[in-house]
């Protein structure tokens, strides 16, 4: 009788699974192999660039993930050529992943390569970049992209004191690669704290390139950013300071500090602006503890892994995706069902907190 009961209750609820994955089918999944092991299947894993430390990580954090699972894995950086990452992922198809796990270059050049993915049955994961104009894209896994924003934007309005009627201040806006989704949204939550005091007059931008198509730095390129820092200071900063620069990656604010070394700023007399940025990256914790940049926002990349491979899993196996955003990311063609992990705000006096107790980083990385 009480076998009879299991029994019941183990169809009552590998049918909710079933009613589950029909549902998320609905909304674009293409998962088709209920209740499989995971054993021979090979996950496609296509990463945007080298270049950065922060998809290094990424990269094999999720390899490790879903091969502690059982799964195969094929990964393979674009290195910042589109055209590299729509072959590779052509050939991840070719090849019959099961899964393909997409960090875009340029989030809108995929369509066409998705739909081969989505007539060959393949379910696809946006990694942290929204992949837009296509539905053949099932769950987006990210963090809270416009708290990125705020996060800098707030940090900026803290530390020189705008809250108290300081000012005014000059600041210079930076922003994101104009072909990568979140790059907007980082602007967008930055600007939510500055623009109101950017139209008081407490801040004020020198240059007057306030949009951010103006701000823009193609390909996230530190060297492109440090270039434009160096026109800017050249025309709108001699005989005046720039107070505040608000950068939206630490490869930008790389680049930034060193144009501003260029022209004397980090000096007792001329003390560097306070400059944002954003994925802890080794380098830049580096300049936080040395006094140069002032600020990171440190998105843990072991926890988006983590969160990519448990999806990616629920997929294979026609169970729910555990997701926490179901209205925030239209791509165009559809709302993509997202789940946002948390960013934090990292500067000199929690670095020891987030970054080495947590075990991010190991205190001699850190050179300390
Ligand atoms: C990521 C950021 C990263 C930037 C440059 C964005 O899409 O969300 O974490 O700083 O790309 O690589």
């Amino acid at each position: 009788m009480k076998i009879k009961k299991l029994l019941t209750a183990v169809i009552a609820t590998s049918m909710i699974f079933g009613l589950t994955a029909c549902g998320s089918s609905k909304s674009g999944s293409t998962a088709t192999s209920g209740g499989a092991a995971s054993n021979g299947k090979t996950i496609g894993i296509a990463m945007p660039t080298k270049s950065s430390q922060r998809w290094i990580d990424d990269g094999n954090n999720v390899v490790k993930g879903f091969q502690a699972l059982g799964y195969k894995t094929n990964l393979q950086y674009g290195e910042d050529v589109v055209q590299n990452q729509v072959s590779q992922i052509e050939n991840m198809i070719t090849q019959g992943v099961s899964l393909l796990v997409v960090a875009s270059i340029d989030g809108s050049a995929l369509t066409d390569v998705l739909q081969k993915a989505k007539d060959a049955h393949i379910p696809v994961i946006s990694y942290d970049r929204l992949i837009t104009k296509t539905d053949a894209v099932d769950y987006y896994i990210t963090f809270d992209n416009f708290k990125v924003g705020v996060l800098q934007g707030q940090y900026i309005e803290k530390a020189l004191g705008l809250k108290d009627g300081k000012g005014p201040f000059n600041i210079e806006l930076f922003a994101g690669s104009p072909d990568d989704n979140n790059s907007q949204f980082f602007f967008n939550g930055a600007m939510s704290v500055l623009k109101p005091y950017i139209d008081s007059k407490k801040l004020v931008v020198k240059s007057g390139q306030t949009d951010f198509n103006q701000c823009a730095t193609l390909r996230w390129d530190g060297a492109t950013a440090q270039a434009r820092m160096d026109n800017l200071l050249s025309k709108s900063y001699t005989g005046s300071r720039v107070d505040a620069v608000l950068s939206p990656y630490d490869g930008i604010s790389i680049g930034i500090i060193s144009s501003l070394k260029g022209v004397g700023y980090g000096t007792a007399s001329q003390p560097m602006p306070i400059v944002t940025g954003q994925d802890a990256e080794l380098p830049s914790v580096k300049s936080i503890i040395k006094g140069e940049q002032t600020q990171t926002v440190f998105k843990d990349t072991r926890e988006l892994a983590k969160r990519v491979v448990a999806a990616g899993d629920a997929v294979l196996k026609g169970q729910k995706v555990e997701v926490n955003d179901t209205k925030t990311y239209n791509n165009g063609v559809k709302v993509v069902p997202s789940f946002l992990c948390q960013p934090v705000s990292v500067d000199k006096s929690n670095y020891q907190k987030e970054l080495i107790d947590s075990g991010y980083y190991t205190k001699d990385k850190l050179g300390n």
